[in-house]
């Protein structure tokens, strides 16, 4: 039996919870990386794992990636994530959504957890008849903080874009300058609403092709097939589909001075951070870049738990600040020489008392 507590991973976590419901067959992980400044928030994740020592890996990763991305977005909020595991059929019953919930009550509110990949607000609203300690329910009102992410992360993205136009080409606007856009779902079709409107040049690609070309027919934008998205001769290369893209090959191919995009975990491992700016391209950590999302959730949770102000002016101030943030950790990596992920991990880690 290996000792997850002894991995890397592990990163010194202050609770990692297996939870076992027989009734239901509920299997599932809660950690809590950090509470330092907060509850430990983060979504719960619903996916089959055809190695069991995945999912404990996963839940580790992404916990610790929670408490960095809520530390560096100013938020009162430590670091937590679940995973449940799912058999091959995936399928996920209202009794195990229950069982889960009485899990999370039990932790007292240490964790608040929201909607993950294969967890839906219906599902959330299911938990929450378990625990209040739930976020991502449906907000009613074009005001209220919450709801949809989606919109928010692009909102703090194109700002994050605007803000490397400007670092690295000295220019502040976007008007003209060339986008490449890697997935056109919910945040990537968002960044390129707010581009467009700015008058930038698209670039866009989607593995669903037709969803790229209709985006781009309607915003007059370019498509590029998604095998030659990342090496676009552009401007800004923003990633917005999957992690892991920045590896020593996806780095070699790309033909932009800029990467700044929402996906999750862009960077394949530690070090290629260090290999972009060894090509002297900027890089947005995507945790920082992609903040705004979290930002609204979280809104919606301290408002109802403390009376904090939660209408979407609230939301979008917070959101506003992600540019600064990024020009502090680019500024602190042009002085040092230390990769902007490093810098930013090295803050993330002092904010969190480490
Ligand atoms: P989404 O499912 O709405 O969109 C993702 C899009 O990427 C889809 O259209 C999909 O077809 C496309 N895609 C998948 N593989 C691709 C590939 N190889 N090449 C080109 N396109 C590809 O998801 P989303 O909510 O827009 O999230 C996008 C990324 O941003 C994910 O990595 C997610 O983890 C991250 N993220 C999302 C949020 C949020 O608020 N939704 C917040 C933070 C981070």
């Amino acid at each position: 039996m290996t000792a997850f507590w002894t991995e890397p991973d592990f990163d010194d976590h202050e609770n990692v919870q297996l939870v076992h419901d027989r009734k239901s067959g509920l299997t599932a992980i809660i950690a809590l990386h950090s509470t330092h400044l907060g509850p430990g928030a983060g979504g719960t994740r619903f996916w089959h794992y055809p190695e069991p020592k995945d999912a404990m890996r996963d839940a580790l990763r992404l916990s610790r990636g929670m408490s960095y991305k809520n530390a560096m977005a100013g938020l009162p909020l430590g670091g937590g994530k679940a995973v449940i595991l799912a058999g091959k059929d995936k399928a996920k019953t209202s009794e195990m959504l229950a069982a889960f919930g009485d899990a999370v009550d039990a932790l007292g509110g240490r964790y608040v957890t929201a909607e993950d990949v294969g967890i839906s607000e219906a599902d959330m609203v299911a938990v929450s008849k378990r625990t209040e300690f739930v976020s991502g329910l449906p907000v009613s009102g074009e005001d209220a903080a919450g709801g949809d992410p989606g919109p928010f992360t692009a909102m703090g993205i194109y700002h994050g874009i605007k803000a490397a136009v400007l670092h690295k080409m000295g220019k502040d606007s976007v008007k003209g300058v060339h986008v490449a856009i890697q997935g056109t779902g919910s945040v990537g079709g968002g960044v390129a609403r707010l581009l467009a409107h700015d008058g930038a040049k698209l670039t866009l690609s989607d593995i669903h092709e037709d969803r790229a070309k209709a985006l781009a027919g309607e915003l007059g934008g370019e498509f590029a097939p998604a095998d030659a998205i990342m090496s676009t001769a552009c401007d800004v290369f923003s990633p917005n589909a999957l992690g892991a893209i920045l590896d020593d090959e996806g780095i070699a191919r790309l033909e932009a001075p800029i990467v700044a995009g929402g996906a999750n975990n862009q960077l394949a491992r530690q070090g290629h951070g260090q290999k972009l700016a060894d090509r002297g391209i900027l890089y947005a950590p995507d945790y920082v870049i992609n903040a705004g999302g979290i930002i609204s959730v979280a809104m919606e949770y301290l408002c109802k738990r403390h009376g904090d102000p939660c209408d979407i002016n609230e939301v979008r101030k917070r959101i506003a600040l992600i540019p600064g943030r990024l020009e502090e950790i680019w500024a602190e990596s042009d002085t040092s020489g230390v990769s902007p992920d490093v810098v930013a991990d090295r803050m993330a880690q002092k904010l969190i008392g480490r």
